[in-house]
């Protein structure tokens, strides 16, 4: 697959470098010039069908000193596709990109950014563009959304039982706050949408506020935010509170004011969701308390708090079982949760995950359930260790066994477990 890729791109490149000698310039292809059955144009949409194809999330265009790059995002891991772009050509490429998303081309020296709607085998893409300059020439981002088969319902996340309940528990509180936490790429938004999902029905106003609109689920009400015209999270916020909502789910917390906002309608009676970029359930308590909520109204807003990773899956075609010895420094590295006659299984390849072996991912989670024993914690503003002791009583199943669960039943390496939880 990746070979024949290979291959048909640097057919085009070719085509293109021979068909028409004023693609030379290395910026402006006049708009007029690039018609669909242009070698560049041809090249553009064959990165992007493949990309798509191979269920990329981002297409990065990078220009060198000989030759330019082209990576995707694959699963969270950048992976290298082609690294023959000829810089003659590189600039069309570019230029091709900018004039999809009706960008500038014949500005190269300031960042801009963009998006286009790409026919994916009659499925709309939406892709968002940001172009910036490098010391060797633009590089262009594509970010690919709106993809079908993101993990969109509950059962794609892979929660384990005691969890599912738990996150189901959540939703059906009647107001409240309920948080998702993560790093980038932790697929928060991806357990947002699992929840709106789930609760998605006509008898319930269910509004949402994002940056980007990542997928689009029919009967919710979803906000795109665009500071260019001043409608950033707050303004949108403001105006939608206004809008008799029962349900409302904000992208991102990144400000004081929306913290406030959202801790503001959660005590008015509403069910709010949102997504935080934070390692852990207990830091979610401690970085909105720094944001200066007061805490006895955080602990009786806060409902629940679901912080997670992403681990790649391991391909169920190929993987390989391993006994874990008593005495072997994975035991060991294991710790409590080590049982004689452990099994655990490793990655292999076969053509089913293009040599791979993986495919997809998984999410590993702790769910924090706020009790009363952890609100009232919360509302006299504890400290780390006094948070930590609580939440150790709520029994909850931390990230790590989590994972460890999951490692046991083959879908993910230790290996991954370990990586991401200690990031
Ligand atoms: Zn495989």
């Amino acid at each position: 697959m990746r070979t024949k890729n290979k291959k048909g791109l640097k057919e085009l490149f070719d085509i293109a470098r021979r068909s028409n000698t004023s693609y030379g310039s290395p910026i402006a292809i006049p708009v007029k010039t690039v018609n669909d059955r242009s070698p560049v144009v041809e090249v553009v949409n064959h990165v992007i069908q493949d990309a798509l194809e191979q269920n990329a999330s981002d297409i990065h265009v990078e220009p060198g000193r000989t030759v330019g790059r082209l990576r995707y995002r694959i699963d969270g891991r950048l992976e290298t596709l082609y690294e023959e772009i000829p810089m003659e050509l590189y600039g069309n490429v570019i230029s091709r990109i900018k004039i999809m998303c009706q960008l500038n081309i014949a500005e190269n020296r300031l960042p801009q950014d963009g998006r286009f709607s790409y026919d994916f085998n009659g499925q709309e893409i939406d892709v968002r563009v940001s172009v910036v300059p490098l010391i060797n020439g633009e590089k262009a981002v594509l970010r690919l959304l709106n993809r079908a088969g993101g993990f969109m319902d509950i059962d794609s996340l892979y929660l384990l039982m005691e969890n599912k309940e738990k996150f189901f528990g959540l939703c059906h509180e009647a107001s409240g706050a309920v948080i998702v936490a993560g790093p980038v790429n932790s697929g928060k938004t991806t357990t947002l949408y699992g929840a709106l999902h789930y609760l998605n029905d006509s008898k319930k106003n269910i509004v949402t506020i994002e940056d980007p609109v990542e997928y689009q689920i029919a009967g919710i009400n979803q906000v795109q935010v665009n500071p260019k015209i001043r409608l950033d999270f707050e303004e949108a916020l403001k105006a939608v509170l206004r809008q008799d909502y029962d349900i409302l789910a904000i992208g991102e917390v990144r400000s004081d004011e929306v913290a406030n906002m959202l801790v503001k309608s959660s005590l008015a009676g509403h069910l709010v969701f949102a997504t935080i970029h934070t390692s852990s359930a207990a830091r979610v308590i401690f970085r909105l308390l720094d944001m200066g909520i007061k805490p006895f109204l955080l602990g009786t807003a806060l409902k629940g708090i679901v912080a997670q990773r992403l681990v790649p899956r391991l391909c169920p075609h190929c993987c390989e079982a391993y006994e874990v010895l008593e005495k072997s420094s994975m035991a060991k590295t294991l710790g409590d949760a080590y049982e004689p006659g452990l099994w655990l299984y490793h990655r292999r390849g076969c053509d089913k995950c293009r040599r791979r072996g993986v495919m997809g991912r998984v999410a590993i989670q702790e769910i924090l359930v706020i009790d009363n024993r952890l609100q009232q914690c919360i509302s006299n503003r504890p400290t780390i260790g006094e948070l930590e002791e609580a939440i150790r009583e709520t029994n909850m199943r931390s990230m790590w066994l989590d994972g460890v669960e999951k490692a046991k039943a083959g879908l993910v390496e230790i290996e991954e477990v370990m990586r991401v939880c200690s990031e």
